[in-house]
């Protein structure tokens, strides 16, 4: 950039209520990124060209871009659709719908599909995600897998947080049907999966069981890395449209791509015995599905200069964050600890502020249901809870951490931090003197 761009742009941030002080020390911190950017990008090119190839190599045509209605037969634009997410991912087959109403959904639909009365329903890598505790019964609920006679079990993650390997071989036994394993650490605080730990896990589960079905929760994960975990053994793997996949366009949906048999029993399982992959109509939604899709790539690229660049502002300002700046990214979830509640609050606010829709709301800490605190949300999103635009929220309890992720675009992302950071300043919780350094 000259000089006449800088100081331009210096007057749009501070147009914006981004003070001198702030602008300048978020470039100097980003002067120390060059180098990570540089390989974000690498791994979006790379990820471009396979979605881009997936979709040559399936001869994507106009038609394709078409809404169904009604029983949805036929649907040309959604089976292309699926053999797209099928090559992208390397699978035999996968499922991309709209009637697939969020990533808990399709997860339990991929469980509830393919276990039967009997199964036993193994986490070889530590508690799944919240929602799931419900949907398998580890806290009773109505309908439940538990409820249909499908037994649990789950071994932790060493305190070193690796695979307790030994006491994975002993809890496999011959019920165990499906082993599910979470690649986003969600609201844990161990670190998140990379695809060749998977990997790894995996190999080792089908050395005792070859038959055993290795189901990957793949939220946030899509394209952080230049393979997804289906490419390392993976037999089923499922996540949400909102995030990372759906490339910010995607209004709703999930996806369940892996081995044909696994996919249809699922499919089964969403629609009915029979019918399954032959119905549900895409009611013009398809248009998107393929596009956020082409943009992923970049997107979730955009996304992890976001995060980064958070954690390299809030670690030298002396907060823990994880992942550290220095640390492989496995997933665009960022955490940072503030050990106090206006730390929480002022980070939030600067994000809300900086959206592009509600930015004049302010945020507040509230009861959310299935909450045991308080929590308070940033969401200034086109599609709601659509967690891959800029979005931030935070338990109001100890360590008083948020969790940051999203933005469709790089300076979006970079915009929200720096808004987070003016929170801050004017809520006296960071000195305006200690950026001047
Ligand atoms: C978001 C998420 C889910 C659940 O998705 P929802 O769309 O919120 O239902 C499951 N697992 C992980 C790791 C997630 O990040």
């Amino acid at each position: 950039m000259g000089m006449t761009e800088k100081k331009n742009i210096k007057e749009l941030y501070s147009t914006r209520g981004i003070s001198e002080a702030v602008y300048q020390y978020g470039e100097k911190i980003l002067g120390g990124l060059e180098e990570r950017f540089r390989k974000v990008d690498e791994v979006a090119e790379f990820n471009q060209m396979k979605v881009l190839g997936a979709m040559q190599d399936c001869r994507v045509s106009e038609a394709c871009l078409f809404p169904s209605t009604g029983y949805g037969y036929n649907d040309l634009g959604r089976e292309k659709l699926e053999e797209v997410y099928a090559a992208a991912f390397h699978t035999e087959d996968a499922l991309v719908r709209p009637l697939i109403a969020c990533g808990t959904h399709a997860l339990a639909v991929a469980l509830a599909g393919n276990l039967r009365p009997g199964d036993e329903l193994l986490c070889p890598a530590g508690k799944p995600y919240d929602t799931l505790e419900e949907v398998i019964g580890i806290r009773p609920s109505n309908g439940s897998l538990a409820e249909y006679g499908i037994t649990y079990r789950q071994v932790d993650l060493l305190p070193d947080e690796s695979f307790d390997y030994e006491a994975i071989r002993g809890a496999v036994n011959e019920r165990t049907k499906l082993a599910a394993i979470q690649r986003s650490k969600g609201y844990q605080t161990r670190p998140s999966f990379g695809v060749d730990e998977i990997g790894e896990l995996i190999r080792f589960l089908k050395e005792i069981k070859p038959d055993l079905i290795c189901m990957v929760d793949n939220c946030y994960g899509e394209f952080t890395e230049t393979k997804e975990p289906t490419e390392v053994g993976a037999d089923l793997l499922v996540g949400s449209l909102i995030k990372n996949p759906g490339g910010g366009l995607a209004p709703i949906g999930g996806y369940i791509a892996g081995k044909k048999q696994y996919v249809e029993n699922a499919a089964f399982r969403l629609t009915t015995p029979g019918l399954g992959k032959e119905v549900g109509a895409t009611l013009g939604v398809t248009q998107s599905f393929f596009q956020g899709f082409f943009l992923s790539p970049t997107v979730t690229a955009a996304a992890l200069k976001g995060a980064m660049f958070a954690s390299a502002v809030y670690e030298s300002l002396g907060f823990q964050c994880v992942p550290g700046v220095d640390e492989e990214r496995h997933d665009i979830i960022q955490s940072v600890v503030f050990g106090k509640k206006e730390g929480v609050i002022a980070f939030c606010q600067g994000i809300q502020a900086a959206a592009p829709v509600d930015a004049h709301v302010v945020p507040e800490p509230w009861a959310m249901p299935g909450y045991d605190s308080d929590v308070i949300m940033a969401a200034g999103a086109f599609v709601q809870g659509s967690s891959i635009e800029l979005s931030a929220d935070g338990p109001i309890k100890e360590p008083y951490a948020v969790y940051f992720q999203g933005g469709l675009t790089w300076p979006h992302a970079k915009f929200g931090i720096l808004m987070s950071l003016q929170k801050l300043v004017e809520a006296g919780l960071v000195d305006e003197k200690d950026l001047l350094i």
